[in-house]
């Protein structure tokens, strides 16, 4: 089964003007193809393949039009592949499966840069950045979103898109040609929560980094910058401040945001490496009701600075990367109210109750407990 990846890259500037220009490339030669086919029939010639059209193309046109050189600077690969899309469209058409295929116009195309794994070397991918035929080593934007090499993963193809004037890159794998090469500890069980931001049925606290001296010291910062970006509002309107001033503050407030969405991200990647390090056979978490807490207008703030989709959605990557079964366990799972000793479930468990006291014995932190109950739970969905 070939499974998609895809993240934003950061290209040199360099490496932009290629992917530019061989985009430009492929659209021309899918337009072309398809202007050819169109004069081939009104002349009422026979139709040509996308194999045809390029030797045509190669051997023919371009040796006779030397003004049209340029057509061979692109990368060959993603020419050809824009030719194969072409002639896909007209066996669509041929099939009756949709009309006449359509010029691709600069303004509003989705034509994508393919890419194939040509050499040993081609397509390799570290957390950081990966190399791209013709491209060299592009860095990605964020870490962790591509499966790397070192785990055993081959990416066989993809593709480079722009959108917005972003860079992207998708990538496809065989996800069984995956090689495992690691050894299995027993499965963990992840509480994930507001007081701590997440607690390890191994023992492991990890600490909601939203409590940190730093982090309320830049949200100060930024409360300040607000306060003062409105009254710079307000002094303009009066005409005592100017636009410059205003930007100026907005920029501020800004760059703080940043820095506090820089420290939460580095946050949860640390927590995840940390975790998947101890190569658990499997990791348990509680689907959380991020959207419904979200609405909770009491909860929502904590709820979205710490997170959970991110960290959720990254852990789930690397656990495919690592080949760690991640189990997600159903949200009416009662696991902070079982007990993890006798099973009996505490139905008037509070919140504020912070340590789980059970009538048969057993006393344990609330949040340990319901880590234990996640990594012994039995009934859950795999996470693919
Ligand atoms: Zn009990």
């Amino acid at each position: 089964m070939l499974k998609s990846f895809r993240t934003e890259i950061d290209p040199t500037e360099e490496q932009k003007h290629k992917i530019n220009k061989t985009i430009g490339t492929c659209r021309y030669i899918y337009n072309f193809y398809i202007a050819h086919n169109k004069a081939l029939h009104d002349r009422g010639e026979k139709f040509m393949s996308g194999k045809a059209f390029s030797v045509w193309l190669n051997n023919e046109y371009i040796p006779n039009h030397p003004d049209k050189l340029w057509i061979k600077e692109a990368y060959s690969k993603a020419v050809k592949h824009s030719m194969e899309d072409a002639y896909t469209a007209f066996t669509r058409f041929f099939k009756h499966q949709s009309c006449f295929p359509r010029f691709k116009k600069k303004s509003r195309s989705d034509v994508k840069m393919y890419f194939v794994k040509n050499n040993p070397k081609d397509c390799s991918c570290e957390r950081h950045r990966m190399n791209i035929p013709t491209l060299g080593w592009v860095r990605f934007k964020e870490k962790g979103y591509i499966p790397t090499t070192k785990d055993g993963w081959v990416i066989k193809s993809g593709t480079v898109s722009i959108k917005a004037g972003r860079y992207y890159v998708s990538v496809l794998v065989d996800i069984h040609e995956h090689k495992l090469t690691v050894n299995f500890t027993q499965g963990i069980g992840i509480d994930l929560g507001l007081k701590d931001f997440a607690i390890i049925s191994n023992g492991r606290a990890y600490k909601n980094i939203n409590k940190s001296a730093k982090i309320k010291q830049l949200e100060k910062q930024l409360r300040r910058g607000q306060r003062s970006l409105s009254q710079k509002y307000e002094n303009f309107k009066k005409g005592e401040s100017t636009q410059k001033n205003i930007q100026k503050q907005m920029l501020k407030v800004q760059k703080i945001h940043q820095r506090i969405n820089n420290i939460r991200t580095d946050y949860i990647n640390k927590t995840i490496a940390e975790i998947v390090k101890t190569k658990p056979s499997f990791i348990t978490i509680e689907d959380l009701n991020v959207r419904g807490m979200m609405k909770n207008r009491h909860l929502s703030k904590a709820v979205s600075s710490q997170k959970f989709y991110e960290f959720k959605a990254k852990l789930k990557i690397k656990c495919g990367d690592k080949g760690i079964e991640l189990r997600v366990v159903d949200r009416f799972y009662p696991s902070s109210k079982l007990c993890h000793c006798c099973g009996s479930i505490k139905k008037d468990l509070k919140l504020s109750d912070r340590i789980y006291k059970c009538d048969c014995g057993y006393i344990e932190d609330r949040d340990f407990n319901a880590s234990l109950n996640l990594r012994d739970a039995t009934t859950y969905e795999i996470a693919l």
